[in-house]
């Protein structure tokens, strides 16, 4: 059977408009529309409090969090980071002069693989950057180990993994730094959006300056920065998202164990299985993963969804190290990166949001299992 309308791989949601509409004529009425108003305020300290952080910075977007990052920190030189992610985490080294040295995957998690971090340090490392795949936790405790011996800074591209807490605490407390996407496609939006996580003050202050051209009083400017804030409209989205994306959340997680039990009975797809020590996942991706078994390859499965009005995303397809603009680095050899290699020949992710239905998700099964 064919879906009459199209199923996307996400859709984002929003609460009734109506709920909106209070915060919009406070901005009207104040003329504040942005430069830390109070919405960007409220928002940064009630995001602090739900997450469990020490400090947030709002920002337009999370690739402007990420150049932004690397400039909080003073990265120089070399960078350690997985070839398996959206392009914006490679290409904020490369706006930072940086250069990025890719290291490959594990095959469980499809996080950079912890072990194979340490043969690609050199002389000019200075930070690792990786990132929290599908909002899975690196090996965090390792990858602090590595960058205690080594002096190195860490800065996780934490675009999945809003709300995600691990060990009892959340995931964006490890490493120096994290970023946030509050992009319309992820798990929590404010149509744009992004963020810096950090623990100190004067981490949070350096950033704040830099969001906004690198003043520090009316009068002083410390350091080139960049306009990156978050403007108000977008920040009372943020407040109001706050209080409903825990629902959000609870039907993903419904969703997600359907397709798990649905696709468990398919010979030849595979599922992410979640890390141990998670104890709040976000369910803000469902990769399938196509091995030869399954009988069609991974990209006739692709094209055979589409026909039935079903598109996934081959969320990571192609490799970042692929990408012409990457070739010619040394640890893009596909040689260095095996496992990435594979994994980004097999993954499909399937539709997830909210609003999508048990019977949906069954359908979308259905057609997984006709296609074989
Ligand atoms: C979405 C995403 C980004 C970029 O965030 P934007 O808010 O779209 O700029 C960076 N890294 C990863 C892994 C992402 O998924």
């Amino acid at each position: 059977m064919k879906f009459e309308n199209p199923i996307y791989v996400t859709q984002p949601s929003l609460p009734d408009l109506d709920l909106y509409k209070p915060y919009l004529e406070k901005i009207w009425k104040s003329k504040i529309l942005t430069n830390n108003g109070p919405f960007h305020r409220e928002l940064e300290e009630a995001l602090a409090k739900e997450l469990g952080v020490k400090y947030v910075s709002l920002f337009t977007n999370g690739t402007l969090a990420l150049l932004t990052a690397l400039q909080t920190l003073r990265i120089t030189g070399e960078v350690i980071t997985t070839p398996y992610t959206f392009v914006a985490t490679a290409n904020s080294l490369i706006w930072n002069n940086l250069t990025p040295v890719f290291v490959d995957i594990d095959p469980k998690t499809n996080n950079l693989d912890a072990e194979k971090i340490e043969a690609a340090i050199t002389a000019k490392t200075t930070a690792i950057m990786p990132v929290h795949v599908y909002g899975n936790p690196c090996d965090v405790d390792k990858i602090q180990d590595i960058a205690d011996t080594y002096s190195l800074k860490v800065i996780y591209d934490a675009a999945h993994a809003f709300g995600v807490n691990y060990k009892g605490q959340s995931l964006l407390n490890y490493g120096d730094l994290s970023i946030l996407s509050f992009h319309a496609t992820k798990v929590f939006n404010t149509m744009e959006g992004g963020a810096i996580i950090s623990h100190d003050e004067k981490t949070k202050k350096r950033i704040d300056y830099l969001k906004n051209f690198g003043f520090k009083d009316e009068v002083t400017v410390i350091a080139a920065g960049i306009n990156s804030k978050m403007n108000e409209m977008q920040s009372a989205l943020g407040l109001l998202q706050l209080k409903h994306y825990k629902k959000y959340i609870e039907k993903r997680k419904l969703l997600a164990a359907l397709y798990v039990k649905q696709l468990s009975k398919i010979e030849g797809i595979n599922t992410l299985a979640i890390v141990e020590g998670v104890e709040d996942y976000n369910y803000s991706y469902f990769p399938i993963y196509v091995e030869a078994s399954y009988g069609k390859s991974r990209d006739e499965l692709y094209e055979f969804l589409k026909q039935h009005n079903v598109f996934g995303r081959r969320y990571f397809y192609p490799l970042i190290s692929d990408f012409p603009l990457y070739s010619s680095f040394d640890s893009a050899n596909r040689n260095n990166l095996k496992v990435a290699s594979t994994i980004t020949e097999k993954v499909i992710c399937l539709p997830i949001y909210a609003e999508l239905t048990p019977e949906e998700v069954i359908a979308i099964c259905k057609i997984i299992e006709n296609g074989q």
